[in-house]
């Protein structure tokens, strides 16, 4: 999976996907245990402010019809996703998605749809009041909100679906680190010490986790799913 993500502060989003999971998922495996080969996802941005002529590289305007706030203009942003993917030949492998607390909420069953259903998702992130609508139009994109709240920019949500989506990929989550449908979740769940003191009481681990009685412990997360 090809993430294209179209935002003014791309430094933000790269601090996030080069670490830890998405890290690793760009790098090359060569691994001879490894299940997937090679790398698994990759993530490139393109700033709008690379896109302009003008010297102070304005990317936002005055919306017309009057209103508080800025707009941000779309030519900058369409050019950004030319280089990006408007030269694929498979345009049905691109999924074009702008970042909206007006559009679609995002859920886990649509990271699965489109880790399934496409090789490129572009994700482009707003700021100020928003993106001039002509962007939506002309791309034929989708709105996708990350929840019913409102933040500044669309740098979360682009990271938020970024991670949600390379979990579904084969070979990103390594075996340790398994997607929940493989396994009895209840969020439960304890590591070491045995015993912590706090605040002059004893935390302890339940027996059924201690003693490793895995027929137990799978009744009880399922009783408390
Ligand atoms: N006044 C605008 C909100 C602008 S928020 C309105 O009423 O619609 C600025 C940018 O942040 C948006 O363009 C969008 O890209 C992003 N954003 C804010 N909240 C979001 C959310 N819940 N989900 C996805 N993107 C969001």
């Amino acid at each position: 999976m090809n993430f294209h993500v179209i935002t003014i502060f791309p430094e933000i989003c790269k601090a996030y996907t080069d670490a830890s999971v998405l890290g690793r998922a760009q790098k090359t495996n060569k691994g001879k245990g490894a299940k997937v080969r090679g790398k698994k996802i990759s993530v490139s941005y393109y700033n709008p402010r690379d896109f302009v002529k003008d010297k102070h590289k304005k990317v936002d305007d005055k919306p017309y019809g009057g209103g508080p706030g800025m707009v941000m203009k779309a030519e900058p942003i369409l050019k950004a996703w030319q280089k990006a993917v408007g030269r694929k030949k498979d345009q049905k492998k691109v999924k074009t998605l702008i970042m909206s607390p007006r559009g679609k909420e995002f859920t886990s069953s649509l990271a699965k749809q489109y880790a399934n259903n496409y090789d490129h998702l572009v994700l482009i992130s707003g700021r100020y009041e928003g993106i001039d609508s002509r962007v939506k139009q002309v791309l034929k994109a989708e709105e996708v909100s990350m929840g019913d709240y409102v933040l500044t920019g669309g740098e979360l949500p682009a990271l938020g679906i970024i991670d949600a989506v390379s979990r579904q990929v084969p070979g990103v989550l390594g075996t340790n680190e398994s997607l929940e449908d493989k396994r009895v979740s209840s969020g439960e769940m304890y590591t070491r010490p045995e015993v912590i003191d706090y605040k002059k009481k004893k935390l302890r681990v339940p027996t059924v986790f201690r003693e490793g009685n895995h027929a137990e412990i799978e009744r009880r997360r399922r009783r408390n799913k």
